[in-house]
């Protein structure tokens, strides 16, 4: 099984490389911010509890996204592997994360980090504001926020995977293709 992390801040193109590998490597795709916007598209509990930290760009509670990937993993258990997204983003999360692959006779292949710099960061998530209509992507201060979450609360978590041999750095400029050849060029060294 091929279990990877598509690792990075916001903006720095994990769900575009997401959908390139699930195709390529025919993985499941769990991305814990989609499932929450669905949630709160679909007016569920769970989304009214989410929503008010997305929209100022704060972390969603712990137990409620890790109860949401126990619920996804246990429905998906024939897939040939999975592309976390966007999850784990606190090192509570990578711990439940390892827990929950480790009952099911599974572990974290790779952790591949995609390094972009601050000022692409917040250019890319501003256009993409625009074309996508997300509300987190259409205020400079709430990216800024979330960048800062990210570099408090989720950047650990690079320490976590180096201590498993897991982490990998990724250049994550250039154009799509470029970059998708940098990660398929970093999973061919990984054992599964
Ligand atoms: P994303 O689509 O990954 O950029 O996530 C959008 C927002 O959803 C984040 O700013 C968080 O508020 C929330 N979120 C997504 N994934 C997680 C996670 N693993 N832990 C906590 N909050 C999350």
């Amino acid at each position: 099984m091929l279990n990877l992390i598509l690792f990075g801040p916001p903006g720095a193109g994990k769900g575009t490389q997401a959908d390139f590998l699930i195709e390529k490597f025919k993985l499941n795709h769990i991305s814990t911010g989609n499932l929450l916007r669905r949630q709160i598209a679909s007016g569920t509990e769970l989304g009214l509890a989410a929503k008010s930290y997305m929209d100022k760009g704060f972390l969603v509670p712990d137990s409620i996204v890790i109860g949401m990937i126990r619920t996804k993993l246990l429905k998906n258990k024939e897939a040939n592997g999975y592309v976390f997204d966007g999850f784990p983003r606190t090192v509570a999360q990578a711990k439940s994360l390892d827990d929950l692959l480790s009952e099911n006779g599974m572990a974290i292949s790779g952790m591949l980090c995609l390094e972009v710099e601050k000022k692409e960061l917040i250019d890319r998530l501003l256009y993409r504001g625009i074309t996508s209509g997300r509300p987190d992507d259409q205020d400079v201060s709430i990216i800024e926020n979330r960048i800062q979450v990210y570099t408090e609360k989720t950047m650990p978590l690079k320490d976590y995977y180096k201590a498993q041999n897991k982490y990998y750095r990724v250049d994550g400029t250039g154009s799509v293709e470029k970059i998708a050849q940098r990660l398929i060029e970093t999973i061919s060294t990984l054992g599964t």
